[in-house]
């Protein structure tokens, strides 16, 4: 199975990746978790990149595409993948289309999470992370047990560069101009399907389940 989620920041779809990852068992590929290792491995990928990423800004087409298609051919992808935060340009998915094609490994599905942008703006500027075991949290909708340390291995959470909210503007706008344009590529393609973004995280997963239990 190999699967596109589609959506805007703070839309949960790297929680649901995750989720379809533990249930399926197949890698969820996050560019932007790939992006940040470089940065924090101060790779000359990460040298190059880090400035885009802190101002909100979408990295080089050709940096991403690069980094996504060496991750895509190792053994753990043979049964399929999650894509989460790639495609986020038409160029990027032609390049993977493809890239694809050329192994005879079509996309099943692109699942577009919708939701109104405003909505986002309160749940990027609450979220919090943790450095160690890259869980997330939310100081409103999904607080940690102790205020300000990570369930899973008590280190101290912290706020995104790119989730203060003038980025957040900046990233909205990125996804409106580049990825939005998206919709109606894989909609064209017969592969889209949309659900509902705005509600409680076992109802999204109960939606994205059914399309896959009808999955060809
Ligand atoms: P994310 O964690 O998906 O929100 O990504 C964080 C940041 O990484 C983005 O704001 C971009 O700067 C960069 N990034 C991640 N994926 C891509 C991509 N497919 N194309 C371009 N930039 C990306």
């Amino acid at each position: 199975m190999r699967v596109i989620f589609l959506g805007p920041p703070g839309s949960g779809k790297g929680t649901q990746a995750k989720r379809l990852q533990g249930v399926h068992h197949i890698p969820q590929i996050s560019t932007g978790d790939l992006l940040r290792q470089a940065v924090r491995d101060d790779s000359a990928l990460g040298r190059e990149v880090k400035e885009f990423m802190d101002a909100g800004r979408l990295v080089a087409d050709h940096l991403v595409i690069e980094l996504l298609l060496e991750r895509i051919q190792q053994p753990d992808c043979e049964r399929g993948f999650i894509l989460d935060g790639f495609p986020r340009t038409v160029t990027q998915a032609k390049a993977l289309e493809q890239a694809l094609a050329d192994r005879n490994m079509p996309i099943d599905a692109v699942i577009s999470f919708s939701i109104e942008l405003t909505e986002l703006v309160e749940r990027l500027v609450g979220r919090r992370v943790c450095p160690r075991s890259h869980g997330e949290w939310h100081v409103r909708f999904n607080p940690p047990r102790v205020p300000g340390r990570c369930d899973v291995c008590g280190e101290p959470l912290i706020q995104r560069e790119d989730d203060q909210e003038d980025r957040i503007r900046t990233r909205m706008k990125a996804y409106s101009r580049d990825t939005e344009p998206l919709i109606g590529f894989y909609s064209q393609r017969g592969l889209l399907t949309r659900i509902d973004a705005l509600g409680a995280m076992e109802d999204i997963a109960a939606q994205i389940e059914q399309r896959f239990s009808v999955a060809p």
